[in-house]
């Protein structure tokens, strides 16, 4: 240490002695909180594992042969508006769904994804901040991603298996910041955001239906919530058994991959 140096240390020790066990303990005690604080750490969010999630709750045991699947799947949530009102017709339904939800809400109502996981629902990711990820850089994505992990991490405790790109939209480099996790697209649009009616979602639901397929709806709208119950109704009567998406991936034995997106699950 130099003359200087150790000058500046004996006059700092003359006027305030206390310094020399306070200053220690302060940076014990901050290395002590970075290293207990495992959420929101990037590099702890990465090593989540894939594999040990509870995707696929534990069910009572349905007979599936020879019926019609189809996943219901809801994005942008979660909503305190409109969120647990879906989740009521749902139970009292008896009808899992999956939700593709925003990690920047989650961090807010974590109450309402944790209520959905609970339920027996499958908690997917729609990343952080919905953005269109085909026009990001691949570094831009994976920081969103990233923090909608850690997001997920935080409320429900691991990284979910299943994301939904917004708008669908990726390019050759920004997939890959999803880890593995498997990308899922949707085969019946209901322009639920965009017509919000009944009507016009049960006769896009109606045309576009096919055994495997994957509804798109958004529980952050009123009307969407809604029309849930004869979304439900409908698909009974076509003869439509519901079930999640892991579940739908699981009984179609499809092995997926992770630069593929997927949009149904045929027979
Ligand atoms: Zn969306």
């Amino acid at each position: 240490m130099s003359g200087r140096v150790k000058g500046c240390f004996d006059s700092l020790n003359a006027r305030w002695p206390w310094l020399k066990i306070a200053l220690p303990t302060v940076i014990i005690l901050v290395f002590i909180i970075r290293t207990l604080a495992p959420v929101g750490d990037s590099e702890t969010v990465r090593l989540a594992p894939m594999q040990a999630h509870p995707a696929v709750p534990e069910r009572p045991a349905r007979s599936f042969e020879g019926k019609k699947l189809v996943a219901l799947t809801f994005d942008d949530g979660p909503s305190p508006a409109t969120t647990p009102r879906l989740l009521d017709i749902l139970k009292e339904q008896q009808v899992p769904a999956t939700f593709f939800e925003l990690g920047s809400l989650v961090k807010r109502n974590a109450w309402i994804t944790q209520r959905a996981l609970r339920e027996g629902h499958e908690i997917a990711s729609h990343t952080m901040w919905h953005q269109n990820l085909a026009r990001l850089s691949a570094s831009a994505a994976q920081g969103d991603v990233n923090e909608a992990n850690a997001a997920f991490v935080e409320a429900i405790g691991y990284v979910p298996a299943l994301v939904r790109p917004p708008y669908g939209s990726i390019n050759g480099e920004t997939w890959k910041s999803f880890g593995g996790a498997t990308m899922i697209s949707w085969s019946v649009d209901t322009l639920d955001w965009k017509y919000r009616n009944t009507e016009s979602i049960m006769n896009n639901l109606v045309n576009q239906i096919s055994d495997g397929g994957i509804v798109l709806m958004h529980d952050i709208h009123a009307t969407s919530v809604d029309a849930v119950p004869s979304v439900i109704a409908k698909l009974r009567e076509m003869g439509y058994e519901f079930v999640t998406v892991s579940e739908l991936i699981k009984m179609r034995g499809v092995s997926v991959e992770p630069s593929k997106m997927y949009a149904r699950f045929a027979p």
